[in-house]
């Protein structure tokens, strides 16, 4: 995050800044190609030739093809599109998803609209760290199991699912296979032509795009009925005047994403441990929720005990370090983590949950300075808790 003061943020999981190319991208956008994607005439075709080189950047980044790419407003309605899309080819009858007790409430909310409608949702229970176990789909198969749903990697712990297993599973039985990739898109190699994975979620903030714009993968041969009706674009399964500035500026990002993404990952995750050894090192006895090694390269995701009380953040907030308790849709508005209950963490020790999260305008030397200014705000925390 380009410094504001002398804040330090760590937070990128729940949005990052956007980047040059992105910002390029959509200015050149908005300076110059007023038209509409879908009118015939010549400023209507050049919008249009904005829009289909965005989509061949996402496509290209998602190893999909272009016609397998729809723009939506983000990830919460790829996620809604997805389920509700195939739950909707089964009026009638019986309908029965598989789905994780940890996924985005993107997912959850829309699984729990859906129960209401007659839909039946199985949600399986991860282990310690959060993996969902591949058997466990199998076991939950249904012949009326019309989709599986299980993000590719949790946005709070940062554990990474075991996407192609779940897919194989899902693939032997005939049953679509959706998959969150919010967290995961920009970071970890994405390759739709090997992944047996038929309907993916991805939203542009969350590498370095423009908030409010995302997109369904819908493999070739999937059928999906629309979220959006109305007009006919996006092939007519979602309508709505194309946001063309949006979606270029995502497909600029995406492209920028991929370009140092390895080199990204391995400094991350070098920050990403030094900055969980100088927090281990100055608070004894904090705990390391997800995954060890399956786990995405900026996320930290502790609890510190003797935390009693819900004014960690805000504590940390005003002495310059932005963090989250858990996602970001939860802040603020106090609810226990539920992926954190579903993995077993006590009651006792959820409002001591804290999520660093790192991104590309993390530097080295934040991570000392991050490490004293959370240490000095638990300490003096610890002494003045009031609930
Ligand atoms: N899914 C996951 C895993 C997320 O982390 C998020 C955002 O926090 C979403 C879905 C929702 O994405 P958007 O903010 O683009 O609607």
């Amino acid at each position: 995050m380009p410094q504001n003061g002398n804040r330090i943020y760590l937070d990128y999981a729940a949005t990052t800044p956007l980047c040059a190319e992105a910002g390029e991208a959509m200015r050149e956008v908005l300076d110059h190609v007023p038209g509409n994607a879908s009118a015939v005439f010549q400023t209507g075709r050049e919008a249009r030739q904005s829009l289909e080189r965005a989509r061949e950047q996402v496509a290209d980044a998602l190893r999909a093809w272009p016609d397998e790419v729809y723009f939506t407003s983000g990830g919460t309605e790829s996620d809604n599109w997805a389920l509700k899309g195939i739950a909707a080819q089964y009026i009638g009858q019986p309908c029965h998803i598989i789905t994780s007790m940890i996924e985005h409430p993107a997912i959850l909310n829309t699984c729990r609209f859906l129960e209401k409608l007659g839909v039946l949702v199985t949600y399986l229970q991860p282990d310690r760290d959060g993996r969902i176990a591949p058997e466990s789909v199998r076991a939950a198969l249904r012949p009326e199991t019309r989709l599986v749903s299980v993000m590719w990697a949790n946005n709070e712990i940062g554990t990474i699912e075991p996407i192609g297993e779940i897919g194989r599973i899902a693939r032997e039985a005939q049953v679509p296979f959706h998959v969150d990739a919010v967290q995961a898109a920009g970071t970890l190699a994405i390759d739709l032509r090997e992944m047996p994975v038929d309907l993916l979620s991805v939203s542009a903030h969350k590498l370095y795009g423009p908030k409010g714009v995302g997109a369904l993968y819908l493999r070739r041969g999937i059928q999906l009925q629309p979220l959006i009706h109305g007009g006919e674009q996006e092939r007519g399964l979602r309508a709505s005047t194309e946001n063309v500035a949006g979606a270029a500026g995502f497909g600029a990002a995406f492209e920028r994403a991929l370009r140092d993404r390895d080199e990204e990952c391995r400094r991350l995750s070098a920050l990403r441990d030094l900055l969980y050894r100088a927090l281990a090192e100055g608070l004894p006895g904090i705990r390391l929720n997800g995954a060890v090694s399956e786990r995405l390269p900026g996320n930290l995701h502790v609890t510190i005990p003797g935390v009693t009380d819900r004014s960690l953040i805000p504590l940390l907030d005003l002495n310059g370090v932005e963090a989250s308790a858990g996602s970001a849709c939860t802040a603020g508005s106090y609810i226990d983590s539920h992926v954190l209950q579903a993995i077993g963490v006590p009651g006792s020790e959820l409002h001591g949950a804290l999520r660093l999260t790192l991104g590309r305008y993390t530097t080295e030397s934040e991570i000392p300075e991050a490490a004293r200014r959370i240490i000095e705000t638990v300490r003096y925390l610890r002494g003045n808790q009031h609930v």
